[in-house]
């Protein structure tokens, strides 16, 4: 639909040097991205870090006191609410208990001058779309959560936003309800073509849901990044702590070299910078580490260690090994059945560790204040 290259160089939504104090206290700083059209944004961070404030300035809520929000090549900084065509999903359901499944989906229909056929067919569409086709005359207090937080979906897309935000939507939800809810917002997502932004603190939703995840701590952007960047390409220790768990073992760079315990490597990419230097901390996901039968002659990435703890966790083994050569550090493994039938450890063996290098992401000590 556009033509022009102006309009397509524009992000559909572009979010420019936010700061946002309450009081004394600055809840956002310099906040910069851009969402692109039919993209599903996270904002995921834990309690307080601002996500929820800058989801509220977005739609208009709150007033930013620096910085613009485009849209397109309009300027909405100041925009009130309802003009910037927005729909808004809040964790608690929100619905009208005295109204009806229909009447509550009709509600987000209310400013809309629609002939009440093409107010019956926008329902009818919905519902098939939030899987509630026949529970039109229920009342909230006979849906179950999940149904309910279906209902308040359709009533936020039922005037065809041209943005979608949720914030924590899915929080209120128990675990299987929850994980369902997931993918069917993603397909309906996906099916319309919504540009969505969501906040989260929940990690493996961000990681699932996602286009693209805006990783924040205290205010400001740390990271932005797809999911599997952000995942296995944090860059900052604060994210690659928040995002998963992380190994941390302390090291040492010099000479473009790192040094953990008695391995010393080249600095894998992308963490090869000047920042880089002296005392780090190099970080491992347990799932990247394997163990192996100990031959007596370790050589390469295997470090001989020994099992402590042993745990299973129904879809994988989780096992804790301590390191010597690595000052006793202990190290997490994750491993597979397959692994545990390749090769069977128990509590008490000593086997070797293999920490793959090339998979190190590493950090100056300075960070390590960010591991909460
Ligand atoms: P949560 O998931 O806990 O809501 P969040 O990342 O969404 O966390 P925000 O709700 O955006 O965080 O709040 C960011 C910070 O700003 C918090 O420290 C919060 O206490 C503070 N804050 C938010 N709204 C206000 C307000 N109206 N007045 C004063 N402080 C506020």
């Amino acid at each position: 639909p556009y033509g022009d290259d102006e309009a397509r160089a524009a992000p559909f939504l572009r979010v420019t040097g936010i700061d946002k104090h309450f009081g004394s206290f600055k809840a956002l700083s310099n906040v910069t991205l851009d969402v692109e059209a039919g993209e599903f944004v996270c904002f995921l961070g834990p309690s307080g870090c601002g996500k929820s404030t800058l989801l509220r300035i977005i739609a208009g809520l709150e007033r930013q006191n620096a910085g613009t929000i485009h849209s397109l090549d309009q300027d909405i900084s100041d925009l009130p609410p309802a003009q910037r065509q927005f729909g808004i999903l809040f964790q608690s359901y929100a619905l009208f208990p005295n109204l009806n499944v229909r009447e509550n989906i009709v509600y987000g229909l209310r400013n809309r001058r629609l002939a009440s056929s093409d107010i019956d067919s926008r329902l009818n569409e919905l519902l098939e779309l939030i899987d509630l086709k026949g529970s039109e005359k229920k009342y909230p207090a006979q849906l179950s959560g999940g149904q309910q937080q279906r209902v308040a979906l359709a009533r936020a897309i039922a005037p065809s936003p041209r943005l979608l935000l949720l914030d924590e939507p899915l929080s209120a939800l128990d675990a299987k309800v929850r994980v369902h809810l997931r993918q069917q917002i993603r397909d309906l997502q996906r099916r319309l073509g919504l540009t969505t932004i969501m906040v989260t603190h929940d990690q493996e939703e961000a990681l699932s849901m996602a286009d693209r995840v805006v990783a924040m701590r205290d205010g400001e952007v740390e990271q932005i990044g797809t999911p599997t960047e952000i995942y296995h390409r944090p860059r900052s220790l604060f994210v690659a702590g928040f995002v998963g768990k992380m190994n941390i073992l302390p090291g040492y760079v010099s000479n473009g070299r790192l040094t953990v315990g008695s391995l010393s490597f080249p600095v894998p990419a992308p963490y090869d910078t000047p920042e880089n230097q002296g005392d780090v901390i190099a970080c491992l996901r347990p799932e990247q580490l394997r163990l192996r039968a100990l031959t007596g002659s370790e050589a390469g990435d295997t470090l001989p260690a020994r099992l402590t703890h042993l745990e299973f966790l129904g879809a994988f083994w989780r096992a804790s090994l301590v390191v010597p050569a690595l000052g006793d550090a202990e190290v997490v493994a994750d491993l597979s059945s397959r692994d545990m039938s390749d090769l069977p450890v128990t509590v008490g063996d000593r086997v070797g560790v293999c920490l793959p290098r090339e998979r190190c992401a590493v950090f100056p000590a300075s960070q390590s204040g960010q591991i909460r």
